[in-house]
């Protein structure tokens, strides 16, 4: 691999995971994904990723995901403020909405995401934002607020597309889009997607690429992957994959704030 990729979504903390952080981390690297961000579901493993990323020199996110959101307590906003004063943690997130499972009630869903918001916008946080069949909601519910940030693992249709950019988010794409069936839609977005508010990850374990050769026993998706994603966004742009990953890199820090660390 001659060229270096950041991971801006990886669920390390899934059990999936569980003792192999190290073998997992250090497959990355030698993939050539040098950086990643760990991605906190709930309040444990917003305090897990942090002090994996503490450990492996990585940096985290803070926040509830929509299917937890019923699991917030009136403490929300104090522990992730506690958590979001350590260096690592970028992002206020996984937070929003998800009407494709339901897993919490969707008025506690928008409750709970208005929480993060505000508590991203008093703290000056960028968010990390997670989107399932909600979109209508959550473009009017962001317009409540004056925000930063990915909207990840985005696999809406054009319409949404073009308010999240308008809204000036970064958009993060996965292995999805190396689905031959269910990510052709994405497959046609991609080029209009402005290559500067481009992130790619790989939202590992899930989402593994269809494009992986050997074609892999497991499928268990891992970081190392990523470059199978970067691989096919780069044909769709009819670019070369180092200018993805320079970009997409680039990017990362810029939306992040990183850029001066
Ligand atoms: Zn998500």
């Amino acid at each position: 691999m001659s060229y270096s990729l950041v991971d801006a979504g990886v669920n390390l903390t899934n059990h999936q995971f569980d003792d192999e952080h190290l073998e997992v981390i250090t497959r990355a690297k030698n993939a050539g994904v040098e950086r990643m961000l760990l991605i906190g579901c709930d309040i444990l493993s917003s305090e897990q990723s942090l002090a994996l990323a503490k450990t492996y020199q990585q940096f985290s996110t803070a926040g509830i995901h929509p299917h937890d959101a019923k699991t917030a307590t009136d403490s929300l906003e104090s522990q992730l403020t506690e958590l979001a004063s350590q260096q690592q943690v970028v992002a206020i997130g996984e937070c929003g909405l998800d009407y494709n499972r339901d897993f919490s009630p969707r008025d506690v869903q928008r409750n709970v995401f208005r929480r993060h918001l505000a508590l991203a916008e008093k703290l000056d946080l960028p968010v990390y934002l997670h989107e399932r069949d909600a979109s209508d909601d959550m473009l009017s519910i962001l317009r409540e607020f004056n925000i930063r940030g990915v909207l990840h693992c985005f696999t809406g249709n054009s319409a949404a597309l073009k308010q999240y950019l308008d809204l000036g988010l970064y958009i993060g794409i996965t292995g999805w889009v190396c689905d031959e069936r269910r990510g052709k839609e994405l497959q046609q977005l991609i080029p209009s997607i402005p290559l500067e508010r481009l992130l790619i990850e790989t939202d590992a374990p899930f989402l593994i690429p269809r494009t992986v050769k050997p074609k892999p026993k497991s499928r268990k998706n891992e970081p190392s992957l990523l470059p199978y994603v970067c691989q096919t966004i780069a044909k769709l742009y009819q670019i070369e994959e180092e200018v993805v990953a320079k970009q997409t890199t680039e990017n990362f820090y810029r939306v992040f704030g990183l850029e001066a660390r």
